[in-house]
């Protein structure tokens, strides 16, 4: 097994694109690590760079503790899955997942447990006589991954590999991988655009903008304290809402004062953001902390203020409500008991521990 480390990795490309800028984070031994991003973040150029596929421009890779910026792919001993699985199209199921073996002169029976026991972990053991062309998206994925796992590698990369099925086979997989991770235990680094996969995926994230690291740490951490407001912005859905304001003391408290509303802060916020007293500052505020004042828990807080109900989408188990204020919209997420009505006014709190606050960019 064996972990892996890029150290302040760089890449420029021969059109002058720096894509990946001064990037670091270890994948320990057994971890699952995902690397989550907007599309054109760098996120493949980083894999690629790992599995020896695409030059480093400066910085250092290691698999273990062995610099590997010189080997070549082959004895890297890792293994990628793609995005579109690329697949050798003329090659039964089984030929797909034994070539890399049959490569290594590995002896024919050999191989041919290898790839059944590959098959059965993944359930693809009715398909092995099958040539791609003959597969569903997610049977085709399946065959990727058990390429991989043959090979029995000490870290598997996956390029966004869910990104070609469909919505509800994406979910299924998700918890495939993850299955799949905890039965082989090897180390992976999982690369996606789709936040939801890193959250329920990942044992830590690296959020990724631009080439830039923009925050490394377990998805609960990531969500609970965003590093910035990017990283607040991207992870969870429906988004955190922000909204500009400025810090005002009154005595020897700080309020948050939108145009809108004022609302006091933490004892604890007031002294983390004493400098900011008088400035300018965004306050981001999740759906799930927004509260109904008619009968949720925040009934009692002297901090309500009135919004209109916009929109109501319910979801079954929950329904997403748009609020206006004068200046502002929320989109709060409330229990289905709770349902207003659209074009009503409504009175409503926000949790202000839950609060976050970020410099204007
Ligand atoms: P992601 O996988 O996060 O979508 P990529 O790593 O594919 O991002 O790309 C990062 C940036 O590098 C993008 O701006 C992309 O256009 C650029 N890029 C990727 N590959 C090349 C290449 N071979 N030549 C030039 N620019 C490239
Ligand atoms: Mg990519």
């Amino acid at each position: 097994m064996a972990k892996v480390t890029v150290k302040n990795l760089n890449k420029y490309f021969d059109n002058g694109v720096h894509a990946v800028k001064d990037v670091t984070f270890t994948a320990e031994d057994k971890e699952f690590i995902v690397l989550v991003g907007p599309s054109g973040c760098g996120k493949t150029t980083i894999l690629r760079m790992i599995a020896g596929l695409e030059e480093v421009s400066s910085g250092e890779i290691y698999i273990g503790n062995v610099l590997v910026n010189n080997v070549p792919p082959k004895e890297r001993d890792i293994a990628m899955v793609f995005q579109n699985y690329a697949l050798y199209p003329h090659m039964t199921v089984f030929d797909n997942m034994a070539f890399a073996l049959k490569m290594r002169h590995i002896p024919k029976e050999d191989i041919k447990r290898i790839v059944y026991d590959a098959a059965k972990l993944l359930g693809i053991e009715s398909l092995l006589k099958r040539k791609p062309g003959q597969l569903s998206g997610g049977q085709r994925q399946r065959v990727a991954v058990g390429r991989a796992i043959v090979r029995n590698p000490k870290v598997f990369l996956f390029d966004e590999p869910l990104s070609n099925l469909d919505a509800k086979l994406r979910v299924a997989m998700r918890a495939e991988i993850v299955k799949l991770h905890h039965t082989i235990g090897n180390t992976m680094v999982y690369v996606t655009h789709d936040q939801v996969e890193a959250m329920t995926m990942a044992d830590r994230i690296v959020v990724m903008k631009d080439g830039v690291i923009q925050q490394i740490d377990t998805p609960l951490n990531i969500y609970n304290n965003p590093a910035n407001m990017f990283v607040a912005g991207f992870i969870g859905s429906p988004a955190i809402n922000m909204t500009k304001g400025k810090l005002i003391r009154k005595e020897s408290d700080l309020y948050f004062d939108s145009e809108d509303y004022q609302l006091k802060l933490t004892p604890r916020q007031a002294e983390v953001l004493q400098n900011y007293a008088n400035k300018d500052i965004i306050m981001g505020i999740r759906p799930e902390d927004i509260y109904d004042s008619r009968f949720d828990a925040m009934a009692e807080s002297p901090q309500k203020f009135i919004t209109k109900v916009d929109f109501v989408e319910p979801l079954g188990n929950e329904y997403h409500v748009v609020l206006t204020t004068a200046n502002n919209e929320y989109t709060a997420r409330f229990d289905p008991k709770d349902l207003p009505k659209m074009g009503q006014d409504l009175s409503v709190t926000f949790d202000m521990a839950k609060a976050h606050f970020f410099d204007p960019e």
